[in-house]
């Protein structure tokens, strides 16, 4: 998911483009207004955490896109694609090592790979089954072999 800072300095097209680049699949997306409930239901992991309130605060602060990409181990491409939390210490190549400057305001979301279920858990919290689309892309057959 794209925060509100991503898409409020334009960086939907470049964000998506990589992923497309990368080989993933789009298979749903969407531009959002998170309310504070969803929000809490989100992050409820860090509800303790004392940067909860402002992180709560930032992610309703304006439109988020969020999106579902498919592909081989996609959580996992995904991640690393995006780099680590803190931009700092983000690998240059990274989404938020050459997209990011602020611990917060980390330009994107991605489910967590060691946190098996929190990528049906988010999709649920955040789609429709119905806004989620089977097709196959072109390139299917050279990205993937069958195993994976
Ligand atoms: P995300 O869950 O957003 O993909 P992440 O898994 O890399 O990020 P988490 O530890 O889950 O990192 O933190 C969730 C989000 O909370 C971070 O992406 C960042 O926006 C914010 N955050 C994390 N730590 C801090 C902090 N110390 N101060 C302010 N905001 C923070
Ligand atoms: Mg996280």
């Amino acid at each position: 998911m794209i925060k509100p800072d991503g898409v409020q300095r334009g960086l939907i097209g470049e964000i998506v483009s990589r992923f497309e680049e990368r080989g993933l699949k789009m298979v749903g997306s969407k531009l959002i207004q998170i309310d504070e409930d969803l929000a809490n239901e989100h992050y409820a992991e860090h509800a303790d955490k004392d940067f909860f309130d402002e992180l709560v605060g930032f992610i309703t602060s304006g439109p988020a896109f969020a999106m579902v990409w498919q592909g081989a181990d996609a959580t996992r491409q995904v991640r690393s694609m995006v780099g680590k939390t803190d931009p700092a210490e983000s690998a240059p190549g990274t989404i938020r090592g050459d997209l990011g400057l602020d611990l917060e305001r980390n330009v994107i979301h991605a489910s967590d790979h060691e946190d098996p279920g929190s990528n049906e858990r988010e999709i649920q919290l955040f789609f429709e089954e119905t806004e989620l689309l089977e097709y196959s892309r072109i390139d299917e057959s050279w990205l993937y072999t069958d195993e994976d």
